[in-house]
Order: structure tokens, then sequence, then C-alpha cells
């Protein structure tokens, strides 16, 4: 797809942004940070991060990528992706996305099968912040990205709500790289079945005018994407603010930052990320940002105009 120098810039923000979220976040993960607190890409946290290091969300995200290509999905692939991921012993591992990839599955179908037979509580935030990069791929196809991601989160989260968040997500992150806009949230709720519509829209309006207090569980997938509209609509277009607002929200703030960081990087572009932040990330698969430009240029199969 041809791409103007702007909308390549967004682009490459949708993984940047993520990654950016997901490191600033990870320091901070499970954690309430007082007031007074400066936020940094500072490592550490639960899980002993280097500065910079990006954990399960980006991970996750590269895996997704790795089944991606213009107008095309691989769902074989990307099952096979989180896989080898899951074989690499990550730390973070999420506890639904552990109870289906800790049956090594090797195909989508076999993986999605999984996912459906387990109980209990299915509704984590952990298909929603690896979604980004769904919309590279189908930049061309709204209705294409849509499917799909909603097909790749139904690959480890069996839930309505985490595939309606993915398929929203997924919808206004396309929208964002090609119009520089965040209206693509409520434009895709506006054409989505009535029952989609009046679930959403109302969390929304809370997201836009309360406080994280209104939605503190934000290891659900609902309350993680409310988490991340209200930092976006409360940051009023500053990315480095919106990461940090996500942090500042407490408990998941790696995820909710990354859920934040895909859509409003892919707004406002990769260039709007913090240049000393960009620098100092790093992740599975011994990757880096530069690595992150070059898997989204693959993708999008990217000619600039
Ligand atoms: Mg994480």
């Amino acid at each position: 797809m041809r791409l103007s120098e702007q909308q390549l810039d967004r682009a490459t923000g949708v993984l940047v942004g993520t990654a950016a979220g997901d490191a600033l976040g990870a320091g901070y993960e499970f954690t309430y940070p007082s007031a007074d607190t400066r936020i940094l890409m500072k490592g550490g946290g639960t899980f002993d991060w280097a500065p910079g290091e990006w954990t399960d969300d980006t991970s996750m995200a590269l895996c997704v990528a790795e089944g991606l290509s213009a107008s095309h999905a691989d769902l074989d692939a990307i099952a096979a992706a989180f896989a080898r991921w899951y074989d690499s012993n990550p730390p973070d591992i999420g506890n639904q996305t552990r109870a289906v990839l800790s049956a090594r599955s090797t195909t989508a179908q076999a993986m999605a099968a999984r996912a459906a037979g387990l109980s209990g509580r299915t509704g984590g935030n952990g298909s929603l912040m690896r979604t980004a990069p769904v919309a590279l791929a189908f930049l061309d196809d709204a209705a294409a990205c849509v499917d799909a991601a909603g097909a790749i989160s139904d690959l480890t989260h069996h839930d309505e709500r985490a595939r309606e968040a993915c398929r929203l997500w997924g919808f206004a992150i396309r929208h964002a790289v090609l119009t520089g806009t965040l209206d693509g949230v409520r434009l895709y709720l506006s054409e989505a079945e009535a029952s989609t519509n009046n679930y959403w829209s109302p969390l929304l309006d809370i997201a836009e005018t309360g406080t994280p207090a209104d939605f503190p569980k934000n290891g659900w997938v609902v309350h993680a994407l409310q988490t991340a509209w209200w930092a976006i609509t409360t940051a009023e277009g500053d990315v480095p603010t919106t990461l940090e607002y996500c942090v500042r929200a407490g408990n998941d703030t790696d995820t909710t930052a990354a859920i934040a960081g895909g859509l409003v990087g892919a707004c406002h572009g990769a260039s709007a990320v913090p240049n000393e932040w960009v620098e100092m990330l790093h992740g599975y698969p011994d990757a880096t940002a530069a690595d992150l430009s070059v898997v989204t240029r693959r993708i999008i199969g990217a000619t600039t105009t």
C-alpha cells in the first residue's frame, strides 16, 4: 500500500507506541504510583526488567506480526509464534494465556479450541494488549481488519468482550494510521451492531468523564480499554503524557500503557514518542525499535508517495 510520509510515521508508531507504553509501565506493574512519583523508563518491577525492556505485551504483538502481511493474517503462523514464545519461558506470561499455550497447540484451530474449553474468567486483557499490529496488515480493508482482530483474539481468549475490544481497537488504530485522528473509536461503534454499541458507548463516556477509580479492575479487558481511553482523552494528544497517565492509573500498568500506546502511536506517529525512550526500547525476540520499524514496513509492504 502506498502511504504518505506522515502515514508511514503513524504506521511505525503502532508498534513503537505499544512498546514504549509497555516498557514504561513494566517497572510499575501491580503498583499504584503516588502523585509525587516521577514516572521514568526505569525498568525493575516484579520481573526486574532492564530499563527500556518491553514485556509480554509487545513480545506477543511481535508474534502476531510474524503472521501478518499485506491483506493477510496467517493464523497458524501466529499460533506457532505464540508457541515459540511460550517455549522461550517468558517470566510474565498471563494466567489465561499460559493455560492455553501450555497445551502447545500447533495449529490455530487447536489453540482456539483449547481457549474455548477454558472455564471461569476468560475476559483478561491479554488479547487486547497484542492486537495493535493487525491494523497494519489491513490498511486497505476495514472489515477484514476487524475480522482478523477478532479471530486472533479468539486464539487465546474465548470471550465476547475480549473479541469486541480487539475489533474496536483494531478498527480505531487502522483509522488513526490513515487519518491521524481518534475518530475510529466512536465510528466503529456507530456502525456496529446495536448490542455492541449499547454496551461500549456508555463505558467510553465513563472513561472520558471519570477517573481510574471508575474502572479499577484493569486486568479485565473492559476496564483495561477504559483506562487506556481515559488516559488518551485526558492527555489531549500528548503521547508521553498518555502513557504516564496509564502508569499512574496503577495495577496492570504495562498493559494499559501498551494498549493506549498502540492507538496514540498510530494517531500521532513514532516521531511523537520521545527519542530517549525509543533508543532504549528492546525485548523478545532480541529486537530493538529499529526492528519494530522493519517489521512494520514488511507488513504493509511500504512504499511512500
Ligand atoms: Mg506485560
